[in-house]
């Protein structure tokens, strides 16, 4: 289907511009000027989660404003530069609902860098191949992801035994030098009682990421503080990838409850109170459930190394990075052997120092 892009052409020269991170101006590709973006603060809206938002995927077609060309946005793509020219090209949200806001960039492409360079310094064990490729020729992309927020209240009635232990004095045989000794020792024993009652807990912006694309590391650098979001402005996107969400927000919320689920499990454990606990029922229920499609800034990398796939994702506010890496088995065995011939030498030490320490350290070896 054919689409129109936003115009982001410069008023001084007609080069395009692109959105500069951690300023809230556009840039001039070409001349550098500026021109400010109509960043607003977001006023947070929630809508309640009891209708279902259906993904609507079109492959839309549009003309680069810069060359011309005919370029395709494939389905849930909402922006990214031409691959001849590099002119942004970014189109409106077709989505049911469209994000109501978006967290802008504040790590640049420097920031990235060297967090990524810190990160990857405290590799041990990764092979050196690895950490050239990744030196020299390895760049990471900045993108606006597509997340669910969510809200909800939640009261839970369970029931389960609660543990308290006590201890206590048993008299048990040992053999000492061949000889029967009749020795006293505190036994621990657990004195179990039935209890039932419910716990409450209020969750705030609990965030699903909404795009299946998205690797799996960026749930582990999901800390955004959304109270800094921005009303939704296309003008964000100029120069950067984004997708729409391609996720239903059903879906999203189920493995927000899966979260709340498990929040909730603590919550009970530490109500039953004791020393020990046992589950026996937990019912839940959910109220004032409410969501809003947001989009956040992840900086993004993936290498191939030896035919597997390894992703890298930074927070765009945090620069909080997770990532999947390599191992060199033969550095870890080396590693290993050092620590061995070690810990034999001590051993070895203490063999000819003191004959009781060497029988305990020879244990396990
Ligand atoms: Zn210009
Ligand atoms: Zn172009």
């Amino acid at each position: 289907m054919k689409f129109s892009v936003l115009p982001f052409k410069c008023p001084s020269c007609g080069s395009y511009m692109v959105s500069q991170i951690g300023s809230y101006h556009l840039v001039c590709n070409s001349c550098k000027s500026t021109k400010p973006i109509d960043a607003q603060v977001y006023v947070r809206a929630k809508e309640p989660v009891n209708e279902s938002i259906e993904p609507n995927g079109i492959v839309k077609t549009v003309d680069c404003p810069g060359c011309g060309a005919d370029i395709e946005l494939k389905e849930f793509e909402l922006s990214k530069n031409c691959p001849y020219c590099d002119n942004p090209l970014v189109t409106n949200p077709v989505n049911p609902k469209p994000p109501y806001s978006i967290l802008p960039f504040a790590i640049d492409k420097e920031k990235a860098r060297k967090i990524f360079k810190s990160w990857l310094g405290s590799l041990w064990f990764a092979p050196d191949s690895l950490k050239k490729l990744l030196d020299f020729e390895h760049k990471f992309q900045p993108v606006y992801a597509p997340y669910f927020s969510f809200d909800a209240k939640s009261y839970t009635a369970y029931s389960g035994q609660r543990g308290d232990a006590y201890y206590v004095e048993v008299e048990r045989t040992v053999y000492v030098d061949g000889r029967e000794q009749v020795v006293r020792e505190l036994e621990r024993r657990i004195n179990w009682t039935y209890v039932s009652g419910d716990t409450k807990r209020d969750f705030y912006d609990i965030l699903v990421d909404a795009d299946s694309k998205l690797p799996e590391v960026v749930k582990g650098i999901r800390n955004y503080d959304l109270n800094r979001l921005m009303l939704f402005n296309p003008s964000f996107l100029s120069g950067f990838v984004s997708r729409e969400y391609d996720k239903q927000m059903q879906s999203c919320y189920n493995e927000a409850k899966e979260y709340m689920g498990s929040v909730i499990y603590s919550d009970v454990l530490y109500s039953i109170g004791g020393d020990e606990q046992r589950v026996e029922s937990i019912n839940t229920s959910y109220s004032n459930e409410r969501y809003e499609a947001t989009m956040l800034p992840v900086w993004l990398s993936s290498f191939e190394y030896k035919g597997k796939q390894y992703d890298i994702a930074i927070n765009g506010v945090t620069g909080e990075i997770a990532g999947e890496r390599p191992y060199s088995y033969v550095k870890i065995i080396i590693a290993v052997l050092i620590v061995l011939a070690i810990l034999s030498g001590i051993a070895y030490y203490l063999d000819i120092t003191d004959g009781s320490a060497s029988s305990y350290l020879k244990v396990g070896f």
